[in-house]
């Protein structure tokens, strides 16, 4: 027999920091909202760099002034051709007074990020919280039921899949995916350091993929340095003071002396691509919707634009609404299918040792160190793309001419 724990507007399948945001968002927009999954923090060194427009939304949803004494700025981001590639150039430098801002964004832990999250969604009576996995997803009449690990169902208009890569709502709900694995891992920990970082991020491109320091607050930066699988487990089974010593020879002591000064953490790269972002009244957010290595500092972010266009889209009569699902697919797609390809386009660059891929990836960083409009433009379209500025135009029809 059926037991109904709930009936809302808004299901949220995953209690990550994408899912979690967008809870907040639903809940503030005035939608009855459950958020369901057990979550999952990683105490693995890991960080996001969260762009300006997400660091607004989270202001928005009232966790960024929590977030600011454990979060570092991102004034100025570093690109090192460290390949010994023929082609290679000088380091080129992106600075957020170029665009007017004075940060890019801020640098804070990733579990740190989805703790003040999923605090504030215990915190708001809006949300009734579930903390137990999804089994399955049903059709029902104007509703989605979502089956739970104990039986259990809950009702929702629409669901809204956030629940990772292996995202059970997306299989579920019948939409295809894509996905793929790159020979390399991301070895990821907390450094101190002693020289001062002066908010500058730096990126040292190197064969076998880059190799990232992200400031944090005081002599602290983060690190994400991809490489080989086996190179990378070799790495994870040195002591403290060997790895702070690879990490340090790695990034040409630009930091200075450095030890370790928080956990490790070893991701296996791959990418994941969908045919599409909703189904009946299923979305998807988040991983479950794209997945490519860390680089430039895209994923969480996409994920925050995924919240602010499903904000902007839904129908406030009905959430589970086809046309507003067709406009959050249509504004998702062009956003979402370039990031993934540019970031796959340049981590293939780096792992090819052909010339004329060097050539060209050595030939788009003189253009973008000479050309002044297309540096600003980058860096403008790598904070805020054009195709996903307003939302809610997804939502309007075309203007008749
Ligand atoms: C090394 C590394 C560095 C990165 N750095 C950056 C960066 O600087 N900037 C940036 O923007 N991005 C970065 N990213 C990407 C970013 O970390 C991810 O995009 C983001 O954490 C994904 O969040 P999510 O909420 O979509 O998924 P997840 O964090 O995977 O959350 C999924 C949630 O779903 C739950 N769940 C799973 N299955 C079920 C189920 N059946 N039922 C219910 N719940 C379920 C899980 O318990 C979990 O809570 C980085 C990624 C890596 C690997």
């Amino acid at each position: 027999m059926d037991s109904g724990l709930a009936s809302v507007d808004i299901a949220i399948v995953g209690p990550g920091p994408v899912g979690t945001a967008a809870a907040l968002a639903s809940a503030q927009a005035g939608f009855t909202v459950a958020l369901v999954g057990p979550a999952n923090p990683r105490h693995d060194g890991r960080t996001v760099a969260v762009m300006d427009r997400s660091w607004q939304l989270l202001d928005q949803l009232g966790v960024a002034s929590a977030l600011e004494p454990e979060a570092a700025a991102l004034n100025v981001m570093r690109l090192v051709d460290d390949t010994g590639s023929l082609f290679r150039r000088p380091p080129t430098e992106f600075r957020a007074s170029e665009i007017g801002l004075d940060q890019f964004g801020f640098n804070v832990e990733t579990a740190t990020l989805a703790k003040a999250l999923l605090a504030a969604a215990e915190a708001d009576s809006r949300i009734l919280r579930v903390p137990q996995a999804v089994k399955a997803l049903e059709v029902s009449d104007g509703a989605r039921l979502i089956r739970l690990a104990d039986g259990a169902t809950i009702s929702a208009r629409l669901v809204v899949g956030a629940d990772g890569r292996k995202s059970v709502v997306r299989s579920e709900a019948g939409i295809g995916a894509r996905d793929w694995s790159y020979p390399q891992s991301a070895l990821t920990t907390i450094m101190r350091h002693s020289r001062a970082h002066r908010n500058v991020s730096t990126e040292f491109h190197t064969r076998r993929g880059p190799c990232t320091t992200v400031p944090l607050p005081g002599r602290r930066s983060s690190i994400v340095w991809m490489m080989a699988p086996d190179d990378a487990e070799r790495l994870m089974a040195q002591d403290d003071a060997a790895l702070a010593l690879a990490i340090e020879t790695r990034t040409h002591s630009i930091l200075g002396h450095m030890s370790l000064d928080g956990p490790r953490g070893l991701t296996p790269m791959g990418g994941l691509s969908v045919e599409r972002f909703s189904a009946d009244r299923v979305a998807l957010i988040g991983e479950a919707a794209h997945v490519f290595p860390p680089i430039g500092a895209q994923g969480l972010n996409l994920g925050m634009r995924d919240v602010m266009a499903l904000r902007e889209c839904l129908d406030q009569s009905d959430p589970g609404a086809a046309t507003g699902l067709g406009a959050y697919d249509r504004n998702r797609s062009s956003d979402v299918r370039t990031r993934t390809g540019a970031v796959d386009a340049l981590n293939r660059s780096l792992l090819s040792d052909m010339l004329p891929v060097d050539f060209a990836r050595g030939f788009g960083l003189l253009a973008l160190e000479q050309i002044g409009p297309l540096r600003r433009f980058v860096m403008r379209q790598g904070l805020n793309p054009s195709s996903a500025a307003d939302p809610a135009r997804a939502a309007r029809p075309s203007p008749k001419t």
